[in-house]
């Protein structure tokens, strides 16, 4: 604790790569001003613009990526979490940076207006996201008693126009609000560092003092969001996608202080439980739920909470939701009926106890992040650490008193659909996100009362679980100097390659595992493609109890469909590893297709291809990019069309085939030795016995080259009410295995990537999502942007190819000394050590599924990147990204178009009604811009405009005409449209296939 009431938490980790600090500030956007929704999330934006000693408004983030750091925040309901991470050497000049934000910040003017458009996209990103829409009407619902129902993002309008029209000014009102609660006394900063404890606490204290202490309280917000008025009744909502919902929330107390019992945890555990005997499980056999969820603790801010229970539904469930509801409210009744016993309650007190102390290490930067914020809870200083984690005292009393207000009457039911439910139609409208919704009182069947389990026979809380570790002993004792790059390959025969490595650096009870099973049958078409993911998901679905407890017990597994094959992977104690590798195993081979759950899972699976198209303009561009570049690749509208033919006769036979004839490539690493690795790989082997691939049919699938010249591939984004537009931007380099070429484009891609994000997102403000970086495909690479905004994909187009030329001179005028700086950051990432065990078996596991088995690469790089010199990065630039004689440009460029028109289209359309000599009213023409018409819209409007000043037919064609055109967006000069894009695909050349790049003894050529 300094003297001026800031708390600090300092972590000296010798041996972490990256320093990291996090500022948390127990205020948040419900102590947003009434008039001024957002203003806690702008002052976050605000604070990374400048401060009095370091006034430049990018030199922050300018400084973090000179010195391969990174930095973020996020503003809360109660709290502002601000967190960097950077090289260790300069976590000094770092945290002076950081330290200012909260001693003198400049909420420069310049920065003000820009920022405020910069909240403004981001929001926008998000006012088609069902995530946002429903927490935003959960809020505008509740009791306008309670701070909760604020809206906490705001926009322009809150921001600017608003507070602009009313006269005052935003500037000035930020400052007074920071004044009223920013303060030492409610700061908790959280440092990770390389140095000792002492240097570093020398430092902070140094750097933080001169923070103002205004010795506040930091707010806190009593009593519940859902008062009377609100409970008892159930909001039915349309949602965006086609989901369907039931969310149950009830009113709960702020339980910080019961840290040693976390009733409300014990509770979501039993009510969200997912194995024998529970609701879901009981659901699932109805045809009812996909998926369940319940929880605490995370609802809420200081002061209140909820209780939740969230229902994946069915269409069938949704019919039945309010059944759905009442086996929930007998479930609890069973609760209150039976409470349940101290040794399901030390079961989970000892798995939190394992989880803690086998807790693997997360990036610094988060768990700066997590520090910060848990040291605003009020924990015992001396458990500040084991708090969030460790439950251990039974509290069968509390747990009785709050299963006791779990009724129906304490409740409010959300149900959602993007359908109508029940004929309804939705009255009313939430303000921020236009979310449209209606209210009506809880229906009687859920609040009949006398709710009673014993209807319900199937229900049980649940059996003590089988999979909890027993063994937890550390086969290997000793911690070796220098931890081995690359696991063995002990076995290599036709059927199976068996890659192994026991750990020799964190030694602990824990492991991982990867089965890679190929098969040509697994994507032969877009039919077999399907049908392998309908396979993965059915067998997911079927072990979903089983797999729950194994989750509980800290083991988990995945079993999804890969590039090449299905992939099954596991994590966590490696004590019941084998006995999870058998059950899912044995599941594969012995699965016989429940037509019921079919049924469920396929219009699952339809809804969720169906969804996608309805995701973000950004997300597809990558998709479309990636398709037109791999030679076997299926579009998504093929995929959704082969899953209508796929029928549970079919899929039996696909899988017979698919099984029959396999290659299987395994990792083991962790707590396992050799000779248990062999065993679990002979028993994988073992179960299917399947018949060898041919050598053709075991290359790995294969890239295509982006051919020379500078092609357009575009779409309108499916989703029509989405003003935003995606590019990408692809800039092909060349071959991925290509030492020099690959160190160039990574530190060319570290220099670019800042001045980009400067330029299009904070200059010219194009919209929130700016990115780029290095994309490489099986066997090439090459550098992509990424951006979406609100104007049109020739601007956008227009907007990064002016970058590049504008980049071309800052990259001439920088000095070896700056290229240096980015060389460092490059090579100290390459460098950069694994946090914890599974980081180190998923990097083991990439090299060998890529096929290249280049565990050496990243240490190599580093040694290529030194040699680097700003000659090499100039020429570099000039080659791969401008047309010349002796090497044309090869780029591919993604739109997904708005189907919107952007203001700056229609204003194109004043010559036209200048021609037609007719005068349009300004203010109706802002109004129609502002709304951003479809082209049909606009049409709609134009004729409505010449109707009413009497304009007959031909003038009404001749302007409809004009407004036709507007549809097809000019393709940029130099650009060449690609009209089919199967046609295109199928004439461009073939990367090679992978293949080992290193020679390591036990490798290849197979050694029987
Ligand atoms: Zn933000």
């Amino acid at each position: 604790m300094l003297e001026n009431g800031l708390e600090a938490i300092i972590v000296s980790d010798p041996k972490t790569d990256k320093a990291a600090a996090a500022m948390d500030v127990k205020v948040g956007h419900l102590s947003d001003p009434e008039d001024i929704p957002g203003l806690a999330h702008f002052c976050e934006h605000l604070m990374f613009m400048g401060t009095e000693k370091y006034p430049a408004e990018n030199d922050y983030t300018e400084f973090l990526t000179q010195h391969s750091g990174s930095s973020n925040a996020f503003t809360g309901m109660d709290q502002t979490n601000y967190f960097f991470d950077v090289a260790p050497q300069h976590l000094e000049a770092a945290l002076d940076r950081f330290a200012q934000f909260f001693i003198a910040p400049v909420f420069d003017p310049s920065c003000t207006e820009r920022e405020a458009n910069a909240v403004h996209s981001e929001n926008s990103k998000n006012l088609q996201s069902d995530m946002w829409r429903l927490y935003q009407l959960d809020k505008s619902t509740s009791s306008r008693e309670h701070a909760f129902w604020r809206f906490g993002t705001g926009d322009r309008k809150t921001l600017w126009d608003t507070p602009r029209e009313r006269g005052f000014d935003v500037r000035k009102r930020l400052i007074e609000w920071c004044e009223k609660h920013y303060s030492a006394n409610v700061c908790k900063l959280a440092v990770v560092t390389k140095d000792s404890l002492d240097a570093t606490t020398e430092l902070v204290v140094k750097q933080f003092s001169p923070v103002v202490n205004r010795a506040l309280t930091p707010p806190t917000f009593p009593g519940s969001p859902l008062t009377a008025a609100e409970l008892g009744k159930t909001i039915f909502v349309k949602t965006v996608k086609d989901t369907r919902l039931l969310e149950l929330s009830f009113p709960w107390e702020d339980e910080s202080d019961l840290y040693a019992s976390k009733p409300g945890q014990f509770l979501s555990h039993l009510v969200g439980h997912e194995g024998k005997g529970s609701v879901l499980s009981y659901l699932k056999q109805r045809g009812w739920a996909n998926g369940m969820s319940a929880g605490a603790g995370t609802n809420g801010a200081s002061g209140f909470d909820f209780f939740k229970i969230h229902v994946d539904l069915t269409k069938e469930g949704l019919a039945h939701y309010e059944d759905v509801a009442s086996v929930i409210f007998a479930y609890i009744a069973l609760l209150r009926q039976h409470p349940p016993a101290e040794w399901a309650f030390l079961e989970v007190a000892q798995l939190s106890k394992l989880a803690f102390r086998f807790k693997e290490k997360s990036p610094p930067s988060s768990s700066a992040s997590r520090l910060s914020m848990t040291m605003s809870r009020p924990y015992p200083r001396d458990k500040v650490l084991s708090a969030p984690w460790i439950c251990s005292e039974f509290y069968p009393q509390k747990i009785a008193d709050l299963v006791a207000t779990m009724t129906p009457q304490n409740c409010r039911i959300t149900v959602g659909s993007k359908a109508e439910i029940g004929g309804r139609t939705y009255a009313e409208k939430e303000e921020w996100y236009g979310t449209e919704f209606t209210i009506e009182p809880m229906a009687d069947k859920i609040l009949a009362p006398g709710k009673d389990a014993a209807e319900y026979p199937e229900l049980a809380l649940p059996d003590p679980n089988a999979l909890i570790p027993q063994d937890l002993e550390v086969k290997n004792k000793v911690k070796v100097d220098k931890p081995a790059r690359r696991p063995l390959n002990l076995r290599n025969t036709p059927i199976s390659r068996v890659w192994h490595k026991q750990d020799d650096r964190w030694l602990i009870p824990r492991a991982g595992a990867f089965f890679l099973f190929r098969s040509p049958h697994i994507d032969a078409s877009a039919l077999s493609s399907v049908q392998t993911r309908m396979f993965t998901e059915l067998i997911r679905d079927s072990l979903q109890e089983y797999s729950y407890e194994a989750e509980l017990a800290g083991l988990s597994y995945n079993f999804d469909q890969a590039a090449d094959g299905i992939l099954l992977s596991l994590d966590g104690y490696n004590d019941k590893l084998a006995v999870l590798v058998d059950v899912v195993v044995k599941r594969m081979k012995e699965y016989e297709v429940d037509e019921k759950r079919f049924a469920l899972v396929h219009d699952q699976l339809v809804r969720m291809y169906e969804n996608f198209r309805l995701e973000q303009p950004y997300q597809h561009v990558g998709m479309d990019g990636a398709h037109l570049t791999t030679a076997v690749s299926y579009p998504l509208e093929d995929k959704l069309a082969a899953l209508k033919d796929v029928t549970p006769a079919n899929l039996r036979e696909h899988v017979a085939r698919m099984l029959g004839t396999m290659h299987i490539e395994s990792l083991t690493h962790g707590n396992v030795t050799k000779d248990e690795a062999l065993r679990l790989a002979a028993s994988v082997e073992e179960t299917f016995k399947p018949k060898a691939l041919t050598a053709e049919e075991l290359k790995s699938r294969q890239a295509l080259v982006v051919p020379p010249g500078k092609w357009l591939a575009r779409r309108p984004v499916p989703n029509p009410l989405d003003n935003n537009t995606a590019v990408e931007q692809f800039t092909y380099v060349g071959d991925l295995y290509d030492d020099e070429l690959r160190a160039r484009l990574s530190v060319f891609g570290t220099i670019m990537s800042e001045p980009l994000f400067d330029d299009l997102r904070a200059k010219q403000q194009l919209g929130y999502i700016v990115s780029s970086g290095a994309r490489k495909s099986i066997a090439f690479m090459g550098l992509r942007v990424i951006v979406q905004s609100e104007r049109d994909g020739p601007f956008i187009e227009s907007r990064i190819n002016a970058f590049w030329d504008e980049f071309k001179v800052k990259l001439e005028a920088m000095s070896d000394a700056d290229i240096e700086k980015y060389k460092e950051a490059v090579i100290s990432r390459k460098l950069e050590d694994h946090k914890n065990m599974w980081q180190e078996s998923s990097a083991l596991w990439v090299d060998i599924h890529s096929g290249w088995y280049d565990f050496e690469q990243r240490w190599r790089d580093a040694e290529t990147v030194k040699k680097l010199t700003k000659a090499d990065l100039v020429s570099f630039f000039s080659t791969y990204f401008f047309d010349s004689a002796d090497r044309p440009l090869h780029r591919l460029s993604i739109h997904l178009d708005s189907q919107r028109l952007t203001p700056e289209a229609l204003g194109t359309l004043g010559p036209a009604l200048d021609k037609l000599g007719v005068e349009a009213d300004p203010a109706q023409m802002a109004a129609l811009a502002k709304s951003r018409p479809t082209v049909d819209a606009a049409k709609v409007a134009a004729e409505q405009l010449l109707r009413a000043k009497g304009r007959g037919d031909d003038d009404v064609k001749q302007l409809l005409d004009e407004v036709e055109k507007l549809r097809t967006l000019e393709v940029p000069q130099g650009y060449e449209l690609i009209e089919d894009r199967e046609q295109w695909r199928s004439g461009l050349e073939k990367a090679p296939h992978a293949h080992p790049v290193a020679e390591y003894s036990d490798l290849f050529p197979a050694k029987l």
